[in-house]
């Protein structure tokens, strides 16, 4: 079986007492369009494969299936309090951003595509971890999730740890002239929306929305998914394909 494709932020590794991965796609069961490691259970792969591949990571990681949350994305801002053990599984709230201060408990987030953000503190405390397609990002759900954090923690912006995982670049991020208006509108003077190409580069304009806040320690994966289809899955480039991991966790 091929190996799991793992990237891990230089500047959350550092931090003691956080687990995190960005995954790839290669080194589970799931047969294409789904090769190999889907985890996710909506994108048309049997479910005993999915459920395989979870253990698969799982032991990989070191952390367990049963106390982790798996939100179903639906592309909009709204953020769940992770605040008890009881809320971990699958599909069980719709979120597209995920916060918690409890040990122990995995914050998971599935891509093709869309960025995954994961947030610590230098204390350790608090996790966070956000999916931002375009839809998301135009509503800004990276810079909610930061006041989030701070509302209910006390957590300020200045003690955050940020990496941007693997997603789309602008290099195959073609999008609509309407679009481009939106968030041109939205965000005046963020990189990463190219009109004369018609691009959108969703990393940047997180990015910048995220340094806008006050984070200031921020690491980007600059991998490109639709660009490294032999290790990533990519919605925009393949159409029908799988989703990877993306996961947070506190160790006890
Ligand atoms: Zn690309």
């Amino acid at each position: 079986m091929e190996k799991i494709t793992l990237i891990e932020a230089k500047n959350l590794s550092t931090q003691a007492n956080t687990l995190h991965a960005f995954l790839g796609r290669t080194g589970g069961i799931s047969p294409p369009p789904f090769s190999s490691l889907n985890v996710g259970f909506h994108v048309g792969d049997r479910r005993a494969n999915v459920e395989e591949n979870l253990r698969t990571i799982e032991e990989r990681l070191g952390f367990n299936m049963e106390r982790a949350v798996i939100p179903r994305q639906v592309h909009g801002d709204h953020i769940v309090h992770i605040k008890n053990t009881g809320m971990c599984g699958a599909g069980i709230y719709s979120a597209d951003a995920l916060v918690t201060d409890l040990r122990g408990v995995a914050l998971c987030i599935l891509t093709a595509d869309c960025v995954p953000i994961i947030l610590v503190d230098r204390g350790g405390r608090v996790a966070a971890i956000i999916h931002a397609g375009w839809r998301g990002t135009l509503k800004s759900i990276a810079t909610k999730t930061i006041k989030k954090l701070k509302a209910l923690y006390g957590i300020e912006p200045e003690e955050l740890v940020c990496a941007v995982g693997p997603a789309i670049g602008g290099c195959c991020y073609r999008v609509d002239a309407t679009l481009i208006e939106g968030f041109s509108t939205a965000f005046r003077g963020s990189p990463g929306v190219d009109r004369r190409a018609s691009s959108l580069d969703l990393k940047s304009i997180n990015c910048w929305q995220i340094e806008k806040e006050g984070v200031k320690d921020i690491e980007v994966i600059d991998t490109c998914t639709a660009c490294n289809v032999d290790s990533f899955f990519s919605h925009r480039k393949e159409g029908t394909t799988g989703r990877q991991l993306n996961v947070v966790m506190l160790r006890g």
